[in-house]
């Protein structure tokens, strides 16, 4: 499914120069020294040209702090007179985009748990009907495509041309080292269907804390990502809401600096030796699709097989002799056992389907 987006490419709107986009600014704004400060010291770190601070906070609870409200976006009006910096707030209900709006915030961004809400989308799009402005667009918190191409769809539909989407990771329901887990397949996806789709990381919301913050950003940047963005607070330790995953400025410095930014086309020879191994790895991956269809057709004869003679799909000691024994032989070949288990189970899941259509049919 190709995806046509109206969308103007990232640097038509926003001088980055050489260098990753940053954006970054506190979780929560919540004072107006908090703001002021934070904000004249991310201006002197060259990458970083947009401000964000969250004025409304969706929390899980209630009676936890949910943001400062528009006496906020006072004080990112004076981030936009005293410093060079953009600022950018997350919006969720058209009376924020009416507030934003009214004290010349700069870019709007839709939280992760509001893409989950088509209903809450339109009414978005609704209101920025006609209104000239940028909007970034999170992955909803669940690994679904859909939901966020619709919103970037709807947000589009509306006029809406200077674009970027955000990626913060996703719930998993099993236990990972991240706060929401990065499943860079699906901002990668992403690209290949809108590839004139500026993708920001945020490495804050992914890692939930500061010790993997580097890793993930320059994952980000190695998987060419248009830019990151990443919490930063003077006081992280005191912060009113995601204290863990916050950073100081001179933090952020430090870690723009550690950032490795790599070649994204190398010479003649890299490139004729990267072509003849990606030659190599189509041929492959042609053989290893006539190998499955082969088995499934197999699969299809057995079933057919077994159906004729009445016996049950499923023959459980049949599977775990298959398991024990391509483990072992996978292992022995230098695959990781984890990957073939998954495999293993991918082919299983379907060739019990393909017998399951067969016993079906009368
Ligand atoms: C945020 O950016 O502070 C935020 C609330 O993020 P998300 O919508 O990704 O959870
Ligand atoms: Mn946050």
């Amino acid at each position: 499914m190709g995806i046509k987006l109206d969308i103007l490419p990232l640097d038509k709107w926003l001088d980055t120069g050489e260098n990753p986009l940053v954006i970054s600014g506190p979780c929560s704004a919540e004072s107006e020294n908090q703001v002021l400060q934070t904000a004249l010291e991310l201006s002197k770190i060259p990458n970083v040209k947009i401000f964000r601070a969250g004025i409304w906070k969706p929390r899980t609870r209630p009676g936890l702090f949910e943001g400062v409200g528009v006496q906020g976006l006072q004080w990112l009006k004076q981030v936009k007179s005293q410093t060079s910096l953009l600022t950018a707030v997350e919006v969720a209900n058209p009376e924020h985009v009416e507030a934003a709006l009214k004290y010349e915030v700069d870019i709007l961004w839709i939280g992760a748990r509001t893409v989950v809400n088509p209903f809450s989308l339109q009414e978005l799009a609704n209101s920025l009907n006609g209104v000239d402005i940028p909007v970034m667009v999170k992955n909803p918190v669940n690994p679904d495509m859909n939901l966020w191409v619709g919103a970037l769809e709807r947000i589009n539909m509306a006029g809406i041309n200077r674009i970027a989407a955000i990626h913060r990771g996703f719930y998993f329901f099993d236990k990972t080292p991240y706060r929401n887990s990065p499943m860079w397949e699906i901002p990668i996806e992403l690209k290949r269907l809108i590839p004139n789709l500026p993708v920001i990381c945020d490495p804050s919301h992914i890692c939930g804390e500061r010790s993997m913050l580097l890793d993930v950003a320059q994952k980000a940047l190695d998987l060419e990502m248009n830019g990151l963005m990443l919490e930063s607070h003077i006081d992280p330790d005191n912060a009113f809401t995601d204290p863990q995953q916050q950073i100081k400025p001179s933090e952020l410095g430090k870690l723009i600096s550690s950032l490795v930014i790599r070649e994204k086309e190398g010479n003649i020879e890299f490139e004729g030796k990267l072509e003849e191994l990606r030659t190599e790895i189509d041929k492959i991956d042609a053989e290893l699709i006539q190998i499955l269809s082969r088995r499934m057709q197999l699969i299809d004869e057995i079933g057919q097989y077994k159906k004729d003679h009445n016996i049950t799909i499923l023959q459980l000691k049949r599977w775990s002799n298959i398991v024990q024994n391509r483990l072992r032989t996978g292992v022995d070949s230098g695959l990781q056992k984890e990957f073939l288990q998954k495999l293993l189970e991918i082919v299983h899941i379907e060739s019990i389907q393909r017998q399951t259509d067969i016993y079906r049919k009368s």
